[in-house]
């Protein structure tokens, strides 16, 4: 606290990204991030950058990082927007789609970045209760007198998908306002929306890099939407910074999107692992909620999350536990899905604690 904060600074409630120790190495399964090293061609390309040319600003426009995009997803460069991180790219649309004065429609059970960027811009959330399974159900999204919808879809910290068919429902029961469609997870086995972008001049979707395509650590994410979307996001970018992805970033992602089979090869990995996972915590006693994404929300009927999380951490592997005050969620463990070594251990864990 200081006598220079001003009201807002001390209102807010900001977000609390996962654990990232330096003290020791852990196997880390509780911040989403993939197990696998990036492309080796998106490697290549940031190490290119390494060079002289580090003086000069980079590309504002990200043009080759647009392109790569547009054609993967067969759209056009002004229907693609870039940030630094997807996390970026949501706290503009918040800004520029959803600080109207209604309220915003998002489930109680969700990424929990929404809240913090709706204390950021005085946003009222208007909570939708996952149905009783942690299910997101398209009727509750009838109706709402709001200023748009944020839908995660695959949901974290659930991992659950809904199909197509239920966000062109909400889409539908929302044409006046801006649904965002946040899809960080959907390469583990989810259906984008991206195909709906042409029909619905209201569907923003947002991706990121940081976890199919094992990026996490040059920060860039991305919204494909209709153009006038797209140019509304440009608008406020460019009145906040205008160089947000810088020349290492920006190549790197660009060779990390045009390297399509390497997304599949380590997307596939993962979800074998996953089901693999998924037998073994079972079998252990664990209810696992049906996951399309790269981690598990798990728990144990006789043992305590906090505990497991706690013990887990003493044998030097990490998970996300929430917090056992958590709302329905308190006693559950969300788990990365790691390399088939890393969930063995894991494994070999849980057995000796819960026996
Ligand atoms: C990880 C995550 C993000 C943020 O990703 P970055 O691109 O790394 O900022 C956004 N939404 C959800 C649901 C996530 O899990």
């Amino acid at each position: 606290m200081s006598r220079f904060w001003t009201d807002k600074i001390a209102s807010l409630d900001p977000y609390v990204p996962g654990e990232q120790p330096q003290d020791k190495k852990y196997i880390k399964l509780n911040t989403n991030e993939s197990p696998y090293a990036p492309s080796p061609k998106a490697l290549v390309a940031m190490q290119e950058q390494v060079s002289e040319r580090l003086r000069l600003y980079p590309d504002p426009n990200c043009v080759t990082l647009k392109t790569a995009l547009a054609k993967s997803y067969q759209l056009n460069t002004d229907q693609v927007f870039v940030g630094n991180g997807s996390d970026e790219v949501l706290a503009l649309a918040f800004m520029g789609y959803f600080a109207g004065g209604k309220p915003l429609a998002f489930a109680d059970i969700t990424y929990s970045f929404y809240k913090v960027y709706a204390g950021l811009y005085s946003i009222e959330p208007k909570l939708i209760p996952l149905d009783d399974d942690f299910n997101i159900v398209p009727t509750d999204y009838e109706n709402l007198d709001v200023s748009g919808v944020v839908v995660t879809n695959p949901n974290a910290p659930t991992g659950k998908a809904l199909p197509l068919s239920d966000i062109e429902a909400i889409l539908n029961a929302n044409p006046d306002v801006v649904v965002l469609v946040d899809e960080a997870y959907v390469d583990f086995g989810a259906q984008s929306a991206v195909t709906l972008v042409n029909q619905y001049p209201n569907l923003l979707v947002v991706q990121t890099l940081s976890k199919s395509r094992a990026l996490a650590g040059i920060r860039v994410g991305y919204a494909l939407g209709h153009s006038d979307l797209i140019e509304g996001l440009e608008r406020l970018k460019n009145s906040f910074n205008s160089y947000p992805i810088d020349r290492i970033a920006l190549a790197g992602a660009t060779a990390a999107v045009e390297d399509e089979t390497y997304l599949k090869e380590i997307c596939d990995k993962t979800i074998a692992t996953r089901e693999q996972s998924v037998k073994e915590l079972e079998a252990l006693g664990f209810s696992v909620l049906p996951s399309a994404t790269n981690f598990v929300f798990a728990t144990h009927p006789k043992k305590n999350a906090e505990q497991i999380y706690l013990a887990l951490k003493e044998q030097g592997i990490l998970v996300r536990f929430f917090g056992s005050n958590k709302p329905r969620i308190g006693n559950y463990l969300r788990i990365t899905i790691g390399t088939d070594a890393e969930m063995a251990a894991l494994a070999t864990a849980l057995k000796a604690l819960l026996s």
